[in-house]
């Protein structure tokens, strides 16, 4: 059976630390399903829609990495894709805690389907998407934290704003 793992996210916009974990993740698993969440609670910058033209171009060279959104619960939307593992990236300490009590829910709702950590990459591990649109809003160079079609896709939004 094929080894299919579902990486969950805002990636509002996806950052040059994601793009490690999809890529670390995608030569462990068959088939990597990247899922753009609709987090009620978050103001996102870009539509779930532009969020998931930007991860496909990013990820266009990985040939096992599929894009796509969802805005249910994750566990429904893993088994609804026979999924096995939910693949989640770690940077700093503060993430533990948020993961831990999402994983131990997620465990309640379906016991089946692992939840697998990776940690970051040192050069990634202070790299979010919050702090890439924060310095991108004063224009400074992000070209090192995200693909340059985010850089591009970055400056038009606010340029427009
Ligand atoms: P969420 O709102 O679900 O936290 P994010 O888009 O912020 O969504 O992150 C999606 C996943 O990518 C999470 O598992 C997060 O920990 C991981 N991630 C984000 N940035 C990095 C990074 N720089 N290095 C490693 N993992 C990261």
């Amino acid at each position: 059976m094929a080894r299919l793992a579902i990486c969950p996210g805002s990636f509002d916009p996806v950052t040059n630390g994601h793009l490690d974990i999809i890529h670390r993740g995608a030569k462990v698993f068959d088939e990597v399903i990247v899922a753009v969440f609709n987090n009620q609670s978050k103001q996102p910058l870009f539509s779930v829609e532009e969020r998931v033209h930007l991860l496909q171009l990013a990820t266009a060279d990985m040939d096992n990495v599929t894009i796509d959104s969802c805005s249910g619960l994750l566990m429904d939307y893993a088994q609804s894709k026979n999924a096995q593992v939910v693949l989640r990236g770690l940077r700093a300490v503060t993430d533990f805690e948020y993961e831990l009590q999402i994983t131990s829910m997620n465990r309640k709702l379906n016991e089946e389907i692992e939840t697998f950590f990776m940690m970051t990459n040192n050069q990634y591990s202070f790299l979010s998407s919050s702090m890439v649109k924060e310095i991108a809003k004063y224009r400074a160079n992000v070209s090192d934290l995200v693909p340059a079609v985010v850089e591009e896709a970055l400056i038009k939004k606010y340029q427009q704003s």
